[in-house]
């Protein structure tokens, strides 16, 4: 039925409808909409492509987050971050993968991975297509450590293999830092009061807060003499990072299900997590990244 009423619209009635939607999405950009590709038409985007030639492509995974958090976590984390980015730069965001590389949390189930060489071409293969509409500046946003490989293979490929120039926007790049520490926790890395946090502030709907429990971790001899010794060299916690978040394969005793009982990777209690340190996290990370997006705006193209 209402399909026949619009083909009685005059045809006048039609262009001005257009001209409102357009006028509509112009506005709601500046209103800080996230673009995002899936999202946009083949016409919005070559109208994109005409003032600016960045995209930022997601980086998380698929992999346990302890009992509370949903497997999606790193994924929602990254998505979440780049559509704030892309609300106040205006630049287009391009989700390509669910999953990541994260074979060594496979011993809790659900848990996906890709190997990095398979992560590495279809991100390649990804940025080729999209150098063929005009996009130039290739920003990844990675939020999962275990993706760290791909992402640098990948954006040195593109450098070297392209006419496009690729950065890295999220984790791994040096404009980042450290990021912020729970106080009072010395070891926070996965699905503990940091993640727990985020978690809070950008996707609350999916975590079970009632499930949330502090892991009993194993950590084998060495790593324990890492970890105290760390306390008076903070630079010996990158020898502890090299022996977990490895294979079991490794005999490290750094696979997820060697370390904790319960997949989250932390000292501290997730229970202690709150929205207010999320939003603190995650727009600090947010707003280096704009920083940055807004500066490299101002050079040549
Ligand atoms: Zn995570």
């Amino acid at each position: 039925m209402a399909v026949t009423k619009i083909s009685y619209f005059p045809r006048v009635s039609i262009l001005v409808l257009v001209f409102f939607l357009s006028g509509a999405f112009i506005s709601a950009q500046e209103e800080g909409d996230p673009l995002i590709l899936q999202e946009m038409s083949w016409t919005d985007v070559r109208d994109y492509l005409k003032t600016n030639d960045m995209v930022i492509i997601p980086l998380g995974s698929t992999e346990q987050h302890g009992p509370h958090l949903p497997l999606g976590t790193d994924f929602y984390e990254a998505l979440g971050m780049c559509k704030l980015i892309s609300a106040r730069t205006g630049v287009v965001i391009a989700p390509v993968l669910l999953a990541g590389y994260s074979v060594y949390h496979s011993g809790f189930a659900g848990t996906l991975s890709l190997k990095p060489e398979t992560m590495e071409q279809v991100l390649f293969e990804t940025s080729e297509i999209l150098m063929k509409y005009g996009f130039r500046r290739i920003m990844f946003f990675n939020y999962h450590g275990g993706n760290r490989i791909a992402e640098s293979n990948v954006i040195h490929r593109i450098n070297h293999a392209t006419e496009a120039i690729a950065v890295s926007i999220g984790i791994g790049a040096s404009f980042q830092g450290g990021g912020e520490r729970v106080e009072g926790v010395e070891y926070d890395q996965h699905a503990g009061i940091h993640e727990t946090s985020i978690m809070l502030y950008l996707k609350p709907e999916l975590i079970k807060m009632e499930r949330a429990e502090k892991p009993k971790l194993h950590f084998t001899p060495k790593m324990l003499e890492l970890l105290t010794l760390s306390r008076e060299n903070p630079d010996l916690m990158a020898v502890l990072g090299a022996l977990q978040g490895v294979p079991s394969e490794t005999k490290k005793g750094g696979a997820s299900h060697e370390l904790s009982n319960n997949g989250i990777w932390s000292t501290g209690d997730p229970k202690r997590a709150t929205r207010e340190f999320g939003e603190r996290v995650v727009q600090r990370m947010v707003s280096q990244a704009v920083k940055f997006i807004e500066a490299w705006k101002k050079a040549r193209k």
